[in-house]
């Protein structure tokens, strides 16, 4: 028997991602919808094969309890949402996977994990980069040491934000969002940076620029550059935009061979390539797999053998940590040492 899911929000990333990729889930299975559209809902529901009993509202959230079919709530709600929506589907008894950014801060994050330690239900942050074989390729290459010592690490993550479009207008309202691009696809870097070297930041440098009569960063920020110095020495050197063309970029520079993906992150299209010494550098073909049906099933799987997830909330935490300081260090200017869960 597959793991019920609840999706949370029928927006453009649940409508065009994730609802789809239930077909390509082994474990996992979509069974609830709550929406404040019940037209769009009731037309969804017919789509998925999700039985009017499944559907809610939020008004009638909490109902949710009453309905033994779902077992996770995916909540796909705006960041701020997130926060809510997640403790109350603990208080709900369910278990929770989230959306990026976990919420719009760290003190957010730490409540979230709270609520589910006490409910003694599981969390996890959907952070489908994890689970995508080109970056469990380059992970473990690292691991094994193909590169040697690892020296640099650079990411650039942006897109242009497009106010026309109803998915960006949150984005680019503080209280719903957060936080600017770094929040939205800087995450995917700052992320990336911690599970590729496999060490958490210690020290913070950044700066962040917007232009002043560009009216989408009129509460949110556009660009921000930042580094970080690793326990080992390895440094990092990371961007992120609302206003540069789209680019989803990682490099990983070692002492012994160098590996770029371009795109990294993106959701249907992955490229690798490996250099070493002496050798041209050569593009590293893999089969790719659903990179979101790859989270779905790792939630159902860690609900069903009780097993904790690969990015708990605590990664979560992990990343609002490393993003609040890299705030701060844009703001005064200085070096900022990353807070600790
Ligand atoms: P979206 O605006 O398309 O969807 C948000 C949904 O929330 C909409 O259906 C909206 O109606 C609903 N909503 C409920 N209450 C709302 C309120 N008070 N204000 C505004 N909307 C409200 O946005 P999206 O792009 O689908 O993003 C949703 C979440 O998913 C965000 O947290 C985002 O960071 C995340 N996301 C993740 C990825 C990924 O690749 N992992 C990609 C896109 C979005």
């Amino acid at each position: 028997e597959r793991v019920g899911f609840a999706v949370v929000g029928l927006g453009k990333f649940a409508l065009n991602q994730i609802l789809p990729s239930f077909a390509f889930c082994r474990q996992a299975k979509l069974v609830s919808l709550v929406s404040g559209d019940a037209a769009k809902a009731r037309e969804v529901a017919r789509q998925y094969g999700v039985p009017e009993s499944g559907i809610h509202d939020y008004a009638n959230y909490d109902r949710i309890a009453d309905d033994p079919a779902i077992q996770v709530v995916y909540v796909i709600l705006p960041n701020a949402l997130h926060a809510e929506y997640t403790q109350r589907a603990f208080r709900a008894g369910k278990h929770v996977l989230c959306e990026k950014p976990m919420a719009v801060s760290s003190a957010e994050a730490r409540e979230m994990i709270a609520a589910g330690r006490a409910a003694g239900r599981k969390l996890m942050v959907a952070y489908r980069a994890q689970y995508e074989t080109f970056n469990r390729k380059a992970i473990e290459m690292i691991r094994e040491g193909e590169l040697g010592k690892l020296r640099l690490i650079t990411s650039d993550h942006g897109r242009p934000a497009k106010p026309e479009e109803p998915a960006d207008q949150w984005r680019l309202q503080r209280a719903l969002a957060g936080g600017g691009s770094l929040f939205d696809v800087g995450i995917y870097a700052v992320n990336a940076m911690r599970y590729l070297s496999g060490e958490e930041p210690e020290e913070v440098m950044a700066m962040t620029q917007s232009d002043p009569d560009d009216p989408r960063f009129r509460e949110v920020e556009d660009r921000t550059t930042w580094q970080f110095r690793m326990p080992s020495g390895l440094l990092c050197n990371g961007s992120t935009s609302y206003s540069y063309f789209e680019t989803k970029r990682l490099s990983v520079l070692g002492t012994d061979a160098a590996l770029r993906m371009d795109p990294a992150t993106d959701y249907d299209l992955r490229r690798m390539w490996v250099s070493r010494e002496g050798e041209r550098e050569a593009e590293l073909l893999l089969p790719m797999n659903n990179q979101f049906a790859a989270g779905l099933d790792h939630m159902a799987e860690c609900v069903r053998e009780n097993r904790d997830p690969r990015t708990p909330g605590e990664e979560g935490l992990r990343d609002m940590l490393a993003m609040e300081a890299i705030y701060e260090a844009a703001r005064t200017g200085r070096t900022v040492r990353v807070g600790t869960p």
